[in-house]
């Protein structure tokens, strides 16, 4: 295989793209980028320093200063913004209740969308998202939309909140994940649509394995 080749996936909160674009990445030999990470991280600096989420300026201009930094070998991934490691941080169910409003703001994902085209300008990258197949990375020879019943997005959601010590209701992850498939979904600048050449994915009742298998399938067809 390759290793010039670029993968995006995409699709809604909690679908599993993460899990599964790292084992991608790992047998594919490709660099993991999560750029969610990055929306994260700036959501995680804005609410460090109190800004008002609907001032679109303030929070635009901050994005055109922070430094983020991802590490990725796919065994370990963190996420650095001005020197600080908030690799956990951005986990947070206060980041993730915030992050698509600032996701949102057209500047923010001007200067998120450059930097995430420069990591992938010499190919090799396999980059999840919400727009990467529409936007990011337009020519990736692989493009996925990954989903899964917003039941099941809520119960992983709630087993991965779990083993970083937060406990939340599925009901209340249930509420949160709409809230922020309707945010992602509806906002003017590059919504999360798949890809009209995406291969659409429903992992409901699936194996991470059978999921991982059926995108390699699809890469190995594709990516000739
Ligand atoms: O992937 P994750 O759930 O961590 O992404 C967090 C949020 O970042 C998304 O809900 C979305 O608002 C935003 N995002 C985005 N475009 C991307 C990646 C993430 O708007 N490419």
């Amino acid at each position: 295989m390759t290793k010039k080749i670029n993968i995006a996936i995409d699709g809604p909160a909690g679908a599993g793209k993460s899990t599964v674009a790292k084992i991608l990445a790992e047998h594919l030999e490709l660099l993991y980028i999560d750029t969610g990470s990055m929306y994260r991280a700036l959501t995680w600096k804005a609410l460090q320093q109190s800004y008002d989420f609907e001032n679109k300026t303030l929070i635009s201009e901050l994005s055109s200063k922070v430094v983020i930094k991802l590490y990725s070998n796919n065994k370990n991934y963190k996420v650095y913004i001005d020197g600080e490691d908030v690799t956990s941080e951005i986990r947070q169910p206060e980041v993730s209740q915030h992050v698509s409003l600032v996701a949102q703001i057209p500047k923010v994902r001007e200067n998120m969308v450059r930097q995430q085209q420069c990591i992938a300008a010499d190919g090799g990258v396999i980059m999840d998202g919400r727009d990467i197949g529409t936007n990011v990375l337009p020519a990736a020879c692989a493009k996925f939309f990954i989903t899964a019943s917003i039941e099941e997005r809520a119960l992983r959601r709630q087993r991965d909140l779990k083993e970083n010590g937060y406990i939340i209701s599925v009901d209340k992850l249930k509420e949160d994940i709409a809230e922020r498939d309707f945010i992602d979904e509806n906002r003017e600048v590059d919504p999360l649509i798949p890809a009209k050449d995406a291969a659409i994915i429903d992992t409901t009742g699936l194996t991470i394995e059978q999921v991982v298998e059926k995108m390699k399938n699809y890469v190995i067809e594709n990516c000739k």
